[in-house]
This record gives C-alpha cells, sequence and structure tokens, in this order.
C-alpha cells in the first residue's frame, strides 16, 4: 500500500515504548498545570522565571494590540517591521552590550537561519553532541562542512580546530569556523564553559555561537545569559522559555545583521511576529533586568532539591533551573512518571531520540513559582519511586 512507512514507524515507535502524544492543557503556570480536570504540581514548564500570566506583561500585550495591531500583515523587509519590533531589537541589545539583533519567529527557525548563514562552503561548524535539533539539522544542510565533538569536551574541539586548520592550509583554502553550543544544555541542565570557549574561539580565530535558550533570564546579574561571562560573538535566544512569550532574537554584529536581512530565507520569507506580542516581551525583558529575587528563587529551591534527595537518585547536579534524573530505560522512566503522576507531579520523560540510547530521564525544571514545600514533595515522591 501506498505510505506503508507511515502506519510501520508509528508501530515501531510503539514497540519500544516512544510512542508520543499530546496532553491537552487547561490552564497552567509555573507551579500548577490542570489536565483532565485535575491539578498538579508542574514540574516541566520551561517558566522558569514565572513570568507568564504577569499582569504587566497581559496589559503590555493588550496596550501593544491597540497601537500596532496583533499581526505583522507582513515579513520585516515588507512592512511587517514596526516600531514595537524596533524598540524591542535595541532593548535586547542594551541588554546583551550588543550592536545589532533581529527577531525570528521562533528559536528553532532562527537556529535553522544561522546555520545556513554560517554554513558557506568556505566553513566549518563545530557542534557540541548534545546541541538542539535546530542547529543541527540547520548544520547538516548548510554547505559547510560539520564536525560534533563530545559534550563539552573543549580538548577534543581544540584538536578538531587544528586539524582542520593544518588540511586547510596544505590544501591552499581558507577556513572560516565556527563553534557552536548552548550557554545551558536544555536536557541535562549543565552549562557549556562559556569562558573556555570564548578563549578558544578567539585562539583560533573561530566565531563563538551560542544558544541561550535555557540561559537567558537565568543566567546572569540582570539575566543576560552567557554574556555575561564572556565575550560571545552571536547569541541565540527563544522568547518562550523564560521570557514567557514566543518568538526569538539574534544578537550580533552589524555585517552579521546586515547579512541576514540580505540572505537569511527564514527572515525574509516569514511574517514577522506580531507587534502586540513584541511589545509584551520588551515588558517583560524589563521585569527581568530588574528582579533579581527570580533568579536567587530558583537557586535556592535548586540547592534544596539536591539536598534532599537520596543519594541513591542519579541526578546531574548543575547551577541552572533544569534538573536530570537519570533512570537509563523508556519503559522503567515511563513508569516512574506515571508514579509520580498518581501522586500529582507532573513532570515529563524524556525519551531518545532526544537523549542517547539507555539513558531515558526525569526533567525537572524548577521555576520561581515553586514554593519550598513543593520541593520536598517532589524529592520525598521521587525517593519514594526510585530508591
Ligand atoms: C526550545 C529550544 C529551541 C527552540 O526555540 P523555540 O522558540 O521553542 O522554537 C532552540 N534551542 C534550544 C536549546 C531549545 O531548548
Amino acid at each position: 500500500m501506498a505510505f506503508d512507512f507511515l502506519s510501520a514507524n508509528i508501530a515501531q515507535q510503539k514497540q519500544r515504548a516512544r510512542y508520543r502524544v499530546r496532553q491537552c492543557v487547561a490552564e497552567q503556570n509555573g507551579r500548577y498545570v490542570k489536565i483532565d480536570d485535575k491539578s498538579y504540581l508542574n514540574f516541566s514548564s520551561n517558566d522558569y522565571l514565572g513570568l507568564n500570566h504577569h499582569p504587566e506583561i497581559n496589559q503590555a500585550l493588550i496596550a501593544g494590540a491597540d497601537r500596532f495591531g496583533t499581526c505583522a500583515s507582513g515579513s520585516s523587509l515588507i512592512t511587517g517591521y514596526s516600531y514595537a519590533h524596533q524598540a524591542l531589537e535595541n532593548d535586547i541589545c542594551d541588554w546583551l552590550n550588543k550592536p545589532n539583533c533581529l527577531i525570528f519567529a521562533s528559536g528553532f527557525s532562527a537556529n535553522n537561519a544561522l546555520m545556513h548563514a554560517l554554513g558557506h562552503e568556505s566553513c566549518q561548524l563545530y557542534l557540541d553532541k548534545l546541541s538542539h535539533a535546530s542547529l543541527i539539522d540547520g548544520a547538516l544542510s548548510s554547505h559547510a562542512k560539520v564536525k560534533r565533538f563530545l559534550h563539552n569536551d573543549t580538548a577534543q574541539l581544540q584538536r578538531f580546530l587544528t586539524q582542520s586548520q593544518q588540511a586547510a592550509i596544505k590544501e591552499g583554502n581558507e577556513l572560516n569556523k565556527v563553534i557552536v553550543s548552548e550557554g545551558v544544555f536544555s536536557m541535562d541542565g549543565d552549562q557549556a564553559d562559556v569562558e573556555q570557549l570564548s578563549k578558544i574561539a578567539q585562539q583560533h580565530q573561530a566565531l563563538l555561537y551560542l544558544d541561550d535558550a535555557h540561559s537567558i533570564g537565568v543566567v546572569g546579574n540582570k539575566g543576560e545569559g552567557s554574556s555575561s561571562v564572556a565575550d560571545v560573538d552571536v547569541i541565540m535566544a527563544t522568547f518562550g522559555k523564560s521570557i514567557a512569550t514566543s518568538g526569538a532574537f539574534v544578537a550580533c554584529d552589524e555585517l552579521l545583521a546586515d547579512y541576514l536581512v540580505n540572505f537569511s530565507r527564514h527572515y525574509i520569507y516569514s511574517t514577522a511576529i506580531s507587534p502586540a506580542l513584541a511589545w509584551a516581551t520588551k515588558k517583560s525583558i524589563e521585569i527581568i533586568q530588574r528582579e533579581h529575587w527570580r533568579r536567587e528563587k530558583i537557586t535556592e529551591l535548586s540547592q534544596l532539591l539536591a539536598s534532599k534527595l537520596s543519594n541513591k537518585v542519579q541526578l546531574i547536579k548543575n547551577a541552572s533551573s533544569i534538573h536530570a534524573i537519570v533512570i537509563g530505560d523508556e519503559v522503567a522512566t515511563l513508569a516512574v512518571c506515571q508514579k509520580l503522576r498518581d501522586k500529582g507531579i507532573w513532570l515529563s520523560a524524556i525519551r531518545p531520540p532526544t537523549v542517547p540510547n539507555n539513558s531515558s530521564r526525569l526533567r525537572v525544571t524548577v521555576t520561581s513559582k515553586h514554593e519550598s514545600k513543593d520541593i520536598n514533595y517532589l524529592a520525598n515522591c521521587i525517593n519514594e519511586v526510585i530508591a
């Protein structure tokens, strides 16, 4: 039969305990999620700073809709680029201390766009093994050569850089090098050594590109992410996580921004994000910079969680909002998730191909909306179910 592969692949997915369905969420914030009329403690939200539903952001959304409309009504190069977008870009430039900034429809699209733009045939892209799917897809479909270094293995990265430079000299080619990593990694919550990456980039005359999806808002005194740690050439971050709206930005120098406006198909052939949402995003970033307590609370609650878990629980320790508990087998991980659900806790099981084989895990996200008693309850339940 035609299109047999559709049902065959779905059947295989089910057989491997990798089958996925969506859950329709009735209500949620950084603390609770309501599904099928039942309320759960929410430990799977990316709303790290608890800004979803913030009254000032909601008001900015309404004011933005009244003033600029709900729709950009065009791509940025036609008539979609409004004062709301420009003002948001300017604020991001000031925040991250970068000369230029462009807004994309999503982080997925921004990463794809940038891997294409920097993936010229004269380039080599060096990606951390745990880079997001949008970076990998973008890099592999670009014209550049792609190398993936072991997760956070800067020694291997340096060897790759030296080897390819030597090969290029032998062949008499010019080689443009781009190092690609994430500030905080999405599945393990661990951090890249941004200072070291920045040094390596300078030594090898490479460009450093960081995906700050999980660092923006959370890392740095004003939540400015990786650029608070070291000099980063290109920074991308989504608005869909701690910033609590939707869309993404790329902050970079004038030349790259100019290049993207002229050549990036993702930028040119896509409608600009809703100007009302851009206006709300601007407000959110203003709150993120001033409300330090949100970051402090994440740190405090994360330390509490680590201290309360039994030492039989395999927690990947780190300084972000994301805490992974590795279980291994897909079936066992799903069973743990279900047991926690029965106790009123919602968190996600992350399975291959999102993570490597036999490293299925629980991904716990702690937000500044949680309270100490929520963390204590979570730790007790996990200890009971796993240990
Ligand atoms: C979520 C995420 C993205 C995609 O951002 P969207 O705006 O959701 O498309 C990109 N990179 C990383 C690391 C992410 O976690």
